[in-house]
């Protein structure tokens, strides 16, 4: 097949910025046949494959482009499902720029193969052409607990349901899916997918059990009891991290996570017919520079307010968010305030948020993360007239499960410690991954270690 050496990817297609801003359509329109042909044709089949090496869950990612170039679609989508459960979920959000792609040799003078559109491409051509798995599974009888229905948990349910154990995911929501139902908006991952990608598990076998928060309802003692021979705790990182300044009680100041959960979950977006609200607001600031904050923030705007703001103390260098996602946010109007951090939240007589108190800053030395240290700059305080405030500086652990199993050994911040090999905690049979052993990372990375846990159970309950 004739190479394309175009130094850049084929381009996708997108709604238009300001089209898109008032509404919640996924903003990226995914490759047609043709693109995906012409994008797969950039693919230089490289005997050492560095981008699967840049792929947390070894995805095979020259044999899947390989089968693209050949038109052979339902069969590329099967080389990826070997070693990736969730293709259409990966294809959408993972970061492959510091993955994958990131490795891929046409990187080096141009831009890499775009392998995550052509993952989501494949997904999407396998779902909508109503493919179903003729994957046989032979039931070997013998019971497994997973607690937390998030990508590691999904990832971890699907590779034990595979090797044929009976899997039970305990979820405390009343929806299974993790931060992919509750944090990720409908514009860049649609929940349609997610629930299609859930449905496909339960059709294996796996039975999800929502409403159960365990620590409260069950113990991890009385599963055991209940015959469950080994445990996964994919509990995520869903406890956000305040910054402790004056006025942050104020009414109109959210977490990203409520402000998230209210919208995402709870559909605040078509209230009243779903009946969470969001107050109506014109002004909102944001304080953070991760994929959260850039949630927050453009989840603000479609639901109408007049200026967003992105408040964060480093420059746009030191940013930690995706690439695509900062320049989806400024494409779609919210304004970036580098170098500034909040010193305080400024109320009304009634106890609502009127403003914030914002002192810039300069970048001085590296701190332990390698990043210049913001700096303050003395009398240089001033007023942001805003009406909400949304704080997205980060997440840790739930500390419920911890709390209530003694003799599981957790990091000062709440992780907990894990056999890095197997994914075993310090108890027997107790396996952990995600963003509650890591603190909050990546869906691919919660992924893979889902995988891993479920292979190291397999090994050790499959010697007994
Ligand atoms: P989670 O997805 O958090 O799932 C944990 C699940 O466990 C939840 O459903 C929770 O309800 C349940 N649970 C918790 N406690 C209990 C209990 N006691 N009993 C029963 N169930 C329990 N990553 C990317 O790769 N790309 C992105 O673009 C991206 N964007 C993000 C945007 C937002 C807004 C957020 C918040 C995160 C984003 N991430 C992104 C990070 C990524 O989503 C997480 O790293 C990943 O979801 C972690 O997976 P997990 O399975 O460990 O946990
Ligand atoms: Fe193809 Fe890039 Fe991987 Fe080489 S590194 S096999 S060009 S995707």
């Amino acid at each position: 097949m004739k190479k394309n050496m175009s130094l850049t990817k084929v381009a996708m297609p997108e709604r238009d910025p300001k089209e898109r801003s008032t509404n919640f359509e996924e903003v990226a329109m995914g490759y047609t046949e043709e693109m995906a042909l012409e994008e797969a044709a950039r693919c230089l089949s490289c005997k050492n494959m560095p981008c699967v090496s840049g792929c947390p869950v070894n995805v095979k990612i020259p044999e899947f482009i390989a089968l693209v170039q050949e038109g052979k679609f339902i069969e590329a989508y099967e080389k990826i499902k070997e070693t990736n459960s969730l293709p259409a979920i990966c294809g959408r959000v993972c970061p492959q720029e510091n993955q994958c792609e990131g490795k891929c040799v046409r990187g080096i003078k141009g831009q890499p193969v775009g392998i995550g559109r052509l993952e989501r491409f494949c997904a999407d051509y396998a779902m909508t052409h109503g493919y179903e798995s003729k994957q046989e599974i032979v039931k070997n009888g013998r019971k497994v607990a997973i607690i937390g229905s998030g990508p590691a948990g999904l990832s971890c349910a699907g590779d034990m349901a595979k090797k044929g154990y009976d899997v039970t995911i305990f979820e405390a929501f009343h929806v299974a899916g993790g931060v992919l139902q509750y944090g990720i908006p409908q514009f860049r991952l649609p929940k349609e997918l997610v629930n299609a990608e859930i449905k496909g598990l339960e059709k294996m076998g796996v039975k999800i059990e929502k409403n159960m928060v365990i620590g409260k309802i069950f113990s991890l003692e009385e599963l055991k009891q209940d015959g469950y021979e080994a445990i996964f705790i994919g509990s995520g990182a869903g406890l956000p991290s305040f910054m402790h300044i004056p006025g942050e009680n104020l009414n109109g100041v959210y977490s990203a996570n409520e402000f998230l959960t209210r919208i995402n979950l709870m559909k605040a977006y078509k209230f009243p017919e779903y009946d969470t609200p969001i107050k109506p607001y014109h002004t909102v600031a944001v304080v953070g520079g991760g994929n959260v904050a850039m949630d927050a923030a453009r989840c603000a705007k479609r639901l109408g307010a007049e200026k967003v703001y992105i408040i964060y103390r480093r420059s746009e260098e030191e940013m930690p968010a995706r690439l695509e996602e900062v320049h989806h946010a400024k494409e779609e109007g919210i304004i970036f305030k580098f170098l500034n951090n909040p010193a305080a939240i400024v109320g009304d007589d009634n106890g609502w948020v009127k403003g914030m108190e914002i002192i810039k800053q300069e970048l001085g030395e590296p701190d332990a993360s390698g990043r210049r240290r913001p700096v303050p700059v003395e009398g240089s305080n001033y007023i942001l007239d805003v009406e909400t405030v949304i704080i997205a500086i980060g997440q840790s652990p739930n500390p419920l499960i911890r709390h209530t199993t003694p003799g599981l050994e957790c990091q000062k911040w709440g992780g907990i410690i894990v056999n890095e090999e197997t994914m075993e905690s310090s108890k027997e049979n107790v396996y952990a991954g995600g963003d509650t052993v890591t603190g909050a990372a990546t869906v691919i990375l919660a992924m893979g270690a889902g995988k891993k846990a479920a292979a190291a159970i397999d090994e050790k309950l499959s010697s007994k």
